[in-house]
């Protein structure tokens, strides 16, 4: 009987990671995130590609919602085992996915509000608080390095990722026919030089790793780098008295920038900071978590602590509850603000852009990854006039994106991480666009395993050792997508934004301007038919 992997989300993207395990005795799947991003809701609401009732476990490699954030549908639409994680990540995801039925209940109230004018019938969100609650019921907790059994013929230990606090890579053992399958998942990996976190932890036998890739083509700029250039931009920022915002992802990046200015506060030759304001409730429940399990943290978070300090307490900072005190703060000229979502794509960040991003004293720090199709990539990638919450915005705020301080390894950290594996290994590279995911899996050929990055709906048979295990051979053709499909149209627009992106990069002063211009121009307006092609209904 074969051992059978299908991806079923973050395969040419970042988003949406799951993955489907299928013995003769049973069915597991290896978490179950949400898409983010453009066009994510409807793709969030769709049919699962198996009946979530014939699923027998869920393991879940940490909290983000982009692992965690379908797990309430899953229950919803029938699924009644258990889902297995490490403490941290049981305490933060509870956090999360309330958090999460919350807005979309929100969300789609004003949506509602809005339609019924229109005579169009009301939307309902994908799942709501009760499906929240009732799948925190089945979160079942594993120790780090303990192997556990999770469902028949299958087993589980967690090891430290070092990505957010409860993080864990995951190996899994599955009994097929006299024999067994090991698989490992990196989950989400953390840098080598993790600040908050401890080092990831490296894994040397396996027959499979499912490795992430979401810089699997970048290296972040070192650490040392990374502080030296926060370190620069905030002072400036300072000086320009006027609003500081960081988008911030309530998990991690929010602690990790809390920690920075901590240390930046502790250098007495630093410019006196403004008042702080940390404007996401969520983000402080999420930092009592990091507080309460900081025995799994770094040992520079530790000594720090037992210097008797509160390494996400800086001085001036307060937390924003209420709604009414998130808006107080556009009266403030002068600040430091931090707020969610990280990719800015909802939540309070968005109303602080909109007062804010006119100013040419504001200055806007990016320091996670941002999602094609979201307000943070479009800012990012130099968009000067935008639409925000219905108001037309000319961009004149500065930015500064700070790579350095992902949660997320770089092409080396991956490389390192990979080249652990005995050389009996193969790699399916997965969670990254599909430009960075093809480069870290030709990165990978190249140390001599076999490696490839399947695309959505892939299935690949484990229990033969099979094309990918000999990397001259080419990886078995993966279930095409029909073309004219959804899928399809999903991958084209990916290919396009990530071509667009890459035409920017190697443009250089003395590129041919004005034979590039004419093809741009003409790619726009093919671009602009399609727009409204889809607004024609
Ligand atoms: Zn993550
Ligand atoms: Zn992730």
């Amino acid at each position: 009987m074969p051992v059978k992997i299908g991806f079923l989300g973050a395969a040419g993207e970042v988003t949406g990671s799951c993955y489907l395990l299928q013995t003769d005795k049973s069915r597991i799947l290896v978490d179950c995130g949400m898409f983010q991003g453009r066009y994510a809701d409807d793709r969030n609401d769709d049919e699962f590609d198996f009946s979530p009732a014939n699923i027998d476990a869920v393991v879940l490699t940490h909290a983000h919602i982009d692992h965690s954030g379908r797990l309430p549908l899953l229950v919803k639409r029938g699924f009644k085992g258990e889902i297995w994680a490490t403490d941290p990540t049981i305490e933060l995801v509870a956090v999360l996915l309330r958090d999460t039925a919350k807005l979309m209940g929100e969300e789609s109230e004003w949506k509602n509000r809005k339609n019924a004018r229109k005579g169009i019938p009301p939307v309902k969100p994908a799942y709501g608080e009760r499906d929240v609650e009732e799948t925190l019921k089945r979160l079942r907790y594993i120790r780090y390095d303990e192997r556990t059994a999770v469902a028949d013929g299958a087993s589980v230990r967690f090891r430290d990722a070092g990505h957010i606090v409860g993080s864990a890579i995951t190996e899994l053992w599955l009994a097929n026919d006299g024999g067994q399958v090991k698989i490992v998942f990196s989950g989400d990996l953390g840098p080598r030089d993790a600040v908050l976190e401890r080092q990831y932890t490296l894994i040397e036998e396996a027959d499979y790793a499912v490795i992430e890739s979401t810089y699997g083509d970048r290296n972040h700029k070192s650490l040392e780098a990374t502080r030296a250039e926060f370190r620069e931009a905030l002072a400036g920022a300072i000086e320009a008295r006027g609003k500081i915002l960081i988008p911030t992802f309530a998990v991690d990046r929010a602690q990790r920038v809390l920690y920075e200015i901590k240390r930046l506060q502790l250098d007495r030759t630093f410019p006196r900071m403004p008042k702080i304001f940390f404007d996401s409730p969520m983000g402080e429940k999420a930092t009592r978590i990091y507080e309460k399990y900081s025995s799994l943290l770094s040992r520079e978070v530790q000594d720090m602590l037992r210097a008797g300090m509160n390494p996400f307490a800086p001085e001036g900072l307060s937390y924003t509850s209420g709604v009414d005190s998130s808006r107080a703060i556009n009266d403030i000229d002068e600040a430091i603000v931090m707020a969610g979502s990280g990719m800015c794509s909802g939540g309070r960040i968005v109303h602080h852009l909109k007062h804010n991003l006119w100013n040419k004293n504001c200055h806007v720090f990016f320091v996670g990854y941002q999602a094609h199709g979201t307000l943070g990539r479009r800012l990012v990638e130099g968009e000067k006039s935008l639409r925000i919450a219905g108001e037309d915005i000319a961009v004149g705020a500065a930015f500064h994106t700070l790579g350095g301080f992902s949660a997320h390894g770089d092409r080396d950290d991956l490389l390192e991480w990979a080249s652990r594996f005995g050389h009996g290994a193969s790699f399916f590279v997965t969670h990254g666009e599909a430009k960075s995911a093809e480069a870290l899996a030709s990165g990978i050929r190249q140390m001599g395993y076999g490696a490839a990055a399947p695309a959505r709906g892939a299935y690949y048979d484990l229990s033969e050792k099979q094309a990918i295990t000999r990397p001259e051979l080419a990886p078995p053709a993966p279930r095409a997508l029909a073309f004219g499909s959804r899928d399809a149209v999903f991958a084209l627009l990916a290919d396009i934004a990530s071509e667009a992106a890459s035409i920017r990069e190697n443009l250089d002063s003395r590129a041919d301007f004005a034979d590039i211009s004419p093809l741009l121009e003409s790619s726009r307006l093919i671009l602009q038919t399609v727009k409204n092609i889809k607004t024609k209904k």
